[in-house]
């Protein structure tokens, strides 16, 4: 499962930047995931849950933001705000689209102590 792979991911860099740092603990990581990257917001909190679990950071809480995604149709060139449940043209209805933003998925925030 992508989420699984992309938490276990953050988490490993989490780990790296506290051991760096010499941080104690981390409260809560921020990320912001555009809407058409293809994570799923909600997967990714229980995938979270999932990989915690059992480490030192089994009580840093998974913070999300969404940034929404621009996309530009191939058929018209049409750009609009893509809505990732609906991908279809708004103008033409055409389904063949470009996405130009919002397919980033970055860690915004590690709030630690
Ligand atoms: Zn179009």
């Amino acid at each position: 499962m992508h989420e699984l792979a992309i938490c276990d991911a953050i988490l490993k860099r989490v780990d790296r930047i506290v051991k760096e740092e010499r941080l104690e603990g981390v409260n809560s990581v921020t990320l912001e995931i555009g809407t058409l990257s293809g994570v799923v917001p909600a997967f990714m909190t229980d995938c979270w849950q999932a990989v915690i679990d059992g480490t030192p950071y089994a009580e840093t809480a998974l913070l999300i933001t969404t940034e929404p995604g621009v996309a530009e149709c191939l058929d018209c060139g049409a750009q609009f705000t893509a809505d990732p449940e609906k991908l279809v043209c708004p103008k033409c209805g055409g389904g063949t689209l470009n996405p130009l933003t919002g397919t980033d998925l970055t860690i915004a925030e590690i709030n630690a102590y």
